[in-house]
């Protein structure tokens, strides 16, 4: 069996339901492009209701063969999934970097990134443990037992076409789950290729079924799921307000489920910090995927006696990024995923221009490179009253606050709807503590701007939504809690 795969390998047309390559039922296609150069990389099925029926039907008949599995057979079929990842990281990272614009030292990295959940999950399917309660009565035994919930449905954002799909069903699997899923419309083509691997590694037909699907056919095709009582969890990485769409229209079915949503996260940088280490840090935290990810910094608070100092270091660093396309060993920095986002920064960075804002860095379009590119900026002097202070941006732009004291910054980083990461500097020990406890976030970096890993909990409080993914908590969200009472044994 050849396990290695050329590029043009990975790339699939088709959805994949119950095993096979399919078209859709009505026959729609769509086209993939690339947000570098515009050019149409794949035309490929466009699913709607029918085909995620379908997907639910096969995911349904696999599910209690999967679900009776040994874990350890589970973990098995896992391990081979994580390691034909790994041997085709190179394919792969270049896939990612091909329909959504990141470096390929990034996107590769995202492949490894990926493939941890993976390995991660395999080895906590053979975990699940209950409990033998305490005896209560005599003849009586009480146990908890843990169980698969049942189908998952699995939607994800395009930021991170691999990553965010593979944290979603590596633990579905683990927990003996079935899955549909459902990639963004924007790169579906890295989790055809994933699925394509875990098919090779040995998932059994049904197990996993995507279907991809167009902006416009997206929307019924989710619905089916929303609607159908088969579908007990829904797992989504998006916006807040889909997340939100998607809590209400599975009420009816009364559906677990997770959500990730939107963030807002602030920096700050306390006059006690090691101001180095706080560029590197914001560095590492803004500019990973070009600013295009849910935990980079939004508003960085940064404290009035090292405001300017700190301002002109991080402007230097930021000018000296190199913003080019993915096929640019060099670059560190692509392009922005497509033409909305590019304007949603320059509205945004336009905005506080014309509010008074200071630009230090960038501070424009890069069109000589092609339409999808912005320059990496810094403003200061950003206020309350800013687009960009209130909205996440998502993209290359760090705008610059100013604050006297502690209980100032930790009220104006907790002065958002969002709750998913934060971040701040500081070398006191004392205020570490107090800073931690009130930041209103699920994750905080504290000295530290790279978060991510698979054997921590990611995710948020408010409305950047709930659930947890990676870590020993991130099985819970897929498994249920069986009570067992079992009389008459005196
Ligand atoms: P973004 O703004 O990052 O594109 P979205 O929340 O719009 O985030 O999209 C995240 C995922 O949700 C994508 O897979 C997208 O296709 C899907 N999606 C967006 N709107 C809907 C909808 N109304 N119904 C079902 N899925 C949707």
């Amino acid at each position: 069996m050849a396990t290695k795969f050329e590029l043009s390998e990975l790339i699939r047309t088709g959805h994949f339901i119950d095993g096979q390559w399919v078209a859709s039922a009505n026959g729609k296609r769509f086209d993939v492009t690339n947000p570098a150069t515009g050019e149409v990389i794949a035309t490929i099925a466009d699913g709607g209701e029918a085909d995620a029926r379908a997907a639910t039907d096969a995911a349904a008949r696999a599910f209690p063969a999967w679900r009776d599995a040994l874990p350890k057979e589970r973990a098995a079929v896992l391990h081979r999934w994580h390691a034909l990842m790994l041997e085709n990281a190179d394919a792969l990272g270049h896939l990612i970097s091909l329909e959504q614009g990141k470096p390929f030292a990034e996107g590769r990295g995202e492949v490894l990134y990926g493939a941890s959940y993976v390995a991660w999950f395999a080895d906590e399917a053979t975990r699940i443990y209950g409990d033998l309660i305490p005896q209560q009565q005599r003849g009586k035994r009480m146990s908890a037992v843990k169980e698969p919930i049942g189908i998952v449905a699995a939607i994800t954002p395009w930021n991170f076409p691999l990553a965010m799909i593979a944290r979603k069903i590596a633990p579905a699997l683990a927990a003996g789950c079935t899955v549909v899923g459902k990639p963004a419309e924007d790169t579906p083509l890295t989790a055809l290729a994933l699925v394509m691997l875990a098919h090779e590694a040995g998932v059994p037909p049904g197990v996993l079924n995507l279907i991809a699907a167009s902006r416009e056919s997206a929307v019924p095709a989710v619905a089916a799921w929303l609607h159908d009582s088969r579908v007990r969890k829904i797992t989504f990485t998006g916006s807040t307000p889909v997340g939100k769409y998607l809590a209400r229209e599975s009420a009816d079915t009364l559906k677990k489920l997770s959500l990730e949503l939107g963030g807002n996260a602030p920096f700050i940088v306390f006059d006690d910090a090691d101001l180095e280490a706080a560029v590197s840090g914001l560095l590492v935290s803004k500019f990973r995927n070009g600013g295009q990810t849910c935990v980079c910094p939004n508003r960085v608070y940064v404290q009035s006696s090292v405001y300017e100092r700190f301002g002109d270091m991080l402007a230097r660093r930021v000018a000296a990024l190199k913003v080019a396309p993915a096929t640019d060993p060099d670059a560190q920095i692509g392009p922005m995923i497509n033409a909305r986002a590019v304007e949603k920064i320059a509205r945004h960075v336009d905005d506080a221009v014309s509010k008074g804002a200071r630009v230090l860095a960038g501070g424009k379009r890069l069109t000589a490179l092609g339409p999808n590119y912005y320059a990496p900026t810094v403003l200061a002097d950003a206020t309350g009253a800013m687009q960009l202070s209130c909205e996440e941006t998502f993209g290359p732009v760090v705008p610059l606050f100013r604050f006297d004291d502690e209980t100032q910054a930790i009220q104006a980083a907790n002065d958002t709807p969002f709750g998913l990461a934060a971040y701040f500097y500081s070398q006191n020990v004392r205020r570490i503590d107090r800073v931690a406890r009130q930041l209103e976030a699920g994750i905080v970096g504290i000295n530290e701007g790279a978060l991510a890993s698979e054997a921590a909990p990611f995710g948020g409080v408010k409305e950047s939504g709930y659930g947890r993914e990676g870590s020993k908590y991130g099985l819970d969200d897929y498994l249920s809690i069986k009570y067992l009472c079992q009389g008459g044994l005196e």
